[in-house]
């Protein structure tokens, strides 16, 4: 079977290379016009390219290679076609900085750690899942720690003209990608891939209606036993947690649709209305869950809202709900806070609603909050906080299962000015998260016969329990709620 997939596979190719032009390379007749749409998008979304040691598998004609090459220090490309590879040499090889390599990824050897960045754009979709899985093995040896790879396919269906005949392609649907990284990363070794972003190409979205173009970036990190909590990585554990697919809606229920946070859509109109928004500005939404907040920004404000979260499930939802909300000013991607990237001054609001509690240094993540924002943009946040210590028993317990990190509302502001944010408000605003809770179980006691409808009398008490449990929390005086409001200086330096 593997030989086989091989010989069909290389067949394939040999057939299709051989003018080596770019309708080929992107198996479209349209080529030419989405190539120059998606490669900026393509490349805003790779990491910083200086100096890097760059491995790029199945690099084609090179759509890609001369953009690597300018800015990283050396790129080693590979191909399994020569005329691919004469190509690419002939329109890039100027440069010096690049290797040309004829060969079959699946058989590549390369010496351990000596890649900074892999690079590939429709390859592993013509692997089979073995090979792809010992291809995945052998990068994680190849990249040194802290390292990324960075991939992209064609998922469910082929992005080109569909009336082109024999394409031997293996599509995935995002979801198996994901699965095949995270059974191979979280088993071997010292080090595992994190998820940096995933995100459906925008490119096309808009001019095919094709949502199945999908990228990854991950981030090969040393794994640090017991992390989180017995999984792999902490995607596992918020999405087999707290945020399993049921524990997401069973949440809804209660908070409001399109929201698993404290008051829902009615709190978020209250603070959404301090940042006075305006048309066409960009807002980020860090956590965003499954997106009843940035639906609200956008239609109510006209605003183009990123909206990301590191739970594929919470985003997958919030993809659903995209199609029926028809808001093409909403995207969504997965992605860690602690890790994304994004060019400086990327955003005018960075919104955050009860996420931040899972994130372990607010300093680190202030800070690139900062960064991403434009100067004069603004920061408002709401989260768990706590009281004073020493904590009640309970609570150290409580905190302690949920894996949350909690500061006390001043020490949260603290955290805001150290990092450079003026105008702090750090607000406690536990009264009213009092006040909403209480509103919150008299809902759902009231729709309890509907709730049943969709659950079990366990989950319903799991809710009703829950609040409960959160209300004797605060009246200890241990569990508290902040709003946070700052603006990056109008004068921050760049
Ligand atoms: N990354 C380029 C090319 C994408 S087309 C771009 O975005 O334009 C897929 C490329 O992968 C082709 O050039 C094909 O020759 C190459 N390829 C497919 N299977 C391969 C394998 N097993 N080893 C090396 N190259 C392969
Ligand atoms: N803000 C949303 C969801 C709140 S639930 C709302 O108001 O409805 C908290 C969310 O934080 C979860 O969806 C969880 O997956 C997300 N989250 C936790 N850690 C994250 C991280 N490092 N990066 C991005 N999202 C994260």
């Amino acid at each position: 079977m593997a030989d086989e997939a091989r010989q069909t596979m290389t067949k394939f190719w040999e057939e299709h290379s051989r003018d080596a032009t770019l309708e080929e390379m992107m198996l479209d007749s349209s080529a030419k016009l989405l190539s120059k749409e998606e490669k900026p998008e393509i490349i805003s979304l790779l990491p910083s390219l200086d100096g890097l040691s760059v491995l790029e598998l199945g690099a084609g004609i090179g759509r890609y290679t001369g953009h690597l090459s300018k800015l990283a220090s050396h790129v080693t490309a590979v191909d399994f076609m020569q005329k691919f590879i004469d190509k690419n040499r002939e329109d890039n090889g100027y440069r010096g900085n690049i290797t040309f390599l004829q060969a079959d990824v699946t058989q590549l050897e390369q010496p351990s750690e000596s890649f900074d960045f892999v690079f590939s754009n429709w390859l592993f979709m013509y692997l089979t899942d073995e090979e792809l899985v010992t291809l995945i093995q052998k990068m994680m040896s190849w990249l040194k720690p802290g390292g990324y790879l960075f991939f992209r396919e064609s998922c469910f269906y082929q992005s080109g003209d569909s009336e082109r005949t024999f394409n031997p392609t293996f599509y995935r649907t995002p979801a198996q990608y994901n699965h095949l990284i995270t059974s191979v990363t979280s088993t071997s070794g010292n080090n595992g891939f994190e998820i940096v972003m995933s995100k459906s190409v925008q490119t096309y979205i808009k001019i095919k209606k094709n949502q199945n173009q999908v990228c990854w970036l991950l981030q090969m990190v040393p794994r640090v036993p017991d992390a989180h909590q017995g999984y792999g990585t902490f995607q596992q554990f918020l999405d087999n947690q707290q945020y399993s697919r049921r524990g997401i809606l069973r949440y809804e229920k209660i908070f409001g649709e399109g929201f698993v946070s404290t008051g829902g859509l009615e709190t978020t109109k209250e603070f959404i209305s301090m940042l006075n928004l305006l048309p066409g500005q960009r807002v980020i939404d860090v956590g965003c869950g499954i997106g009843g907040g940035d639906f609200y920004m956008a239609k109510m404000y006209g605003v183009e809202v990123l909206g990301m979260d590191l739970s594929s499930n919470m985003v997958e939802i919030a993809m659903e709900r995209a199609i029926k909300e028809k808001t093409p000013l909403v995207q969504f991607e997965i992605g860690d806070a602690t890790r994304r990237i994004f060019p400086e001054a990327s955003f005018d609001v960075v919104y955050s609603r009860d996420t931040i509690l899972h994130i372990n240094d607010k300093g680190a993540l202030f800070k690139r909050f900062f960064s991403w924002l434009k100067p004069g943009g603004k920061l408002l946040i709401t989260d768990y906080c706590c009281g004073e210590r020493p904590w009640s028993p309970l609570f150290q317990e409580y905190v302690k299962q949920r894996g949350y990190i909690l500061y006390t509302p001043k020490e949260y502001g603290q955290f805001l000015e150290q990092v450079g944010f003026v105008n702090v408000q750090a607000q406690d605003r536990t009264e009213q998260f009092v006040q909403v809770l209480n509103t919150e179980l008299k809902r759902t006691h009231e729709i309890k016969e509907e709730f049943l409808q969709g659950f079990s009398e366990e989950d319903y008490n799991y809710i009703i329990d829950g609040w409960k449990e959160k209300l004797h929390r605060c009246s200890l005086g241990d569990q508290r709620w902040g709003l946070f409001y700052a603006e990056k200086p109008l004068d921050a330096i760049l």
